[in-house]
């Protein structure tokens, strides 16, 4: 039997992109609990959140709330998942400092994820000591439960080949076997645009956001890009270039070969086309939209659920710490 460990980190509420590209994911692997797996854990990641967010703490706890809602009311199932808050599991925390010890400095400044965001993210000091551990914490994260299976993107797969090493040097070092090796979960995500056609991104401030409903829903799909081409009515189309289309795509796939056709020849104007696309999304956000209402109206619900998923998930990397105290000698 194996054990999955995921998480998010708490930046802001969660969007379709998350929904589409890990909850979905998650809800399928929660789903084989007792048949291939044994336990799910999805946390939320408030310690990673830190690692960049360090400056600006003010939003940190709404945000906790709010993608523990998005959490729930998404689909995944507290009676089957443990959905927990890292930061209430101090274990994580001393299991990070000491994978630390025996982490070379040298394989965490030579990670490729690390020098990407140094570069690219001008705007915060990232030049600190918990954002080049970032992958160790990331490790402690899924060690603390010798997870095995832990569901990433590609961009992530660099942090697990790390949490590997770490793995094969801690049972080297202490000779015992200690810990599994985690393994990734890869799965067929859709690639989900933001509005402005780039990759959906809560930094690029182009997402659709599960929370968002009604007029704010609207709006954005209004103001989502669509092929350029079409300046009048009568002008022909290019689906293919199009976002609004690439929502189809995954909103409306038994009608995506008549949007396409009325597109391709001008028989379908792009107002109506968002309309039909703004339908569709309604419809199938509804569930989610219903329960997150209902999730707000009871704040105790959510705290009982956030408390018995720390309390699990604490008991597990309790026993794992006991472990590792002993082989290193505390
Ligand atoms: S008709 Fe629809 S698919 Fe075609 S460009 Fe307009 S919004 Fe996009």
């Amino acid at each position: 039997m194996e054990r999955v460990l995921s998480g998010t980190r708490p930046t802001d509420r969660l969007h379709l992109g998350n929904l589409l590209g890990a909850i979905e994911n998650w809800k399928i692997l929660e789903g084989q609990i007792g048949k291939v797996f044994d336990e799910c854990f999805f946390m939320i990641a408030d310690w990673h959140a830190l690692t960049s967010e360090y400056e600006n703490p003010q939003a940190l706890k709404n945000n906790i709330r709010e993608v523990a809602i998005d959490y729930l009311s998404s689909g995944l199932d507290p009676n089957k998942s443990t959905l927990f808050i890292q930061s209430h599991v101090k274990e994580h925390a001393e299991l990070h400092l000491l994978l630390s010890m025996l982490t070379p400095l040298a394989w965490l400044e030579r990670n490729p994820t690390y020098k990407e965001q140094l570069q690219e993210i001008k705007e915060k000091d990232l030049k600190t000591y918990g954002f080049l551990g970032y992958p160790v914490l990331q490790a402690s994260d899924i060690l603390a439960y010798k997870a095995t299976r832990v569901p990433v993107g590609l961009d992530q797969l660099p942090h697990l080949e790390l949490a590997r090493e770490m793995v094969r040097r801690f049972n080297f070092i202490y000779k015992k076997e200690v810990f599994p090796e985690p393994q990734s979960a890869l799965t067929k995500t859709p690639k989900v645009l933001g509005m402005d056609g780039r990759k959906m991104s809560k930094s690029y401030g182009n997402a659709i956001y599960l929370s968002d409903t009604g007029e704010v829903l609207k709006k954005k799909v209004m103001n989502t890009l669509t092929d350029p081409a079409r300046v009048t009515r009568k002008d022909k189309g290019h689906p293919e270039i199009c976002t609004i289309y690439s929502y189809h795509e995954i909103f409306s796939p038994a009608e995506t070969q008549t949007v396409a056709h009325e597109c391709r020849e001008a028989l379908r104007g792009c107002t109506d086309c968002k309309m039909h696309l703004f339908g569709n999304m309604k419809s199938r956000l509804a569930p989610i939209h219903e329960k997150r209402a209902e999730l707000e109206k009871n704040p105790r619900h959510l705290s009982e659920v956030l408390e018995t998923g720390t309390q699990k998930a604490r008991k597990f990397a309790q026993d794992t710490l006991t472990e590792v105290r002993d082989v290193m000698g505390l």
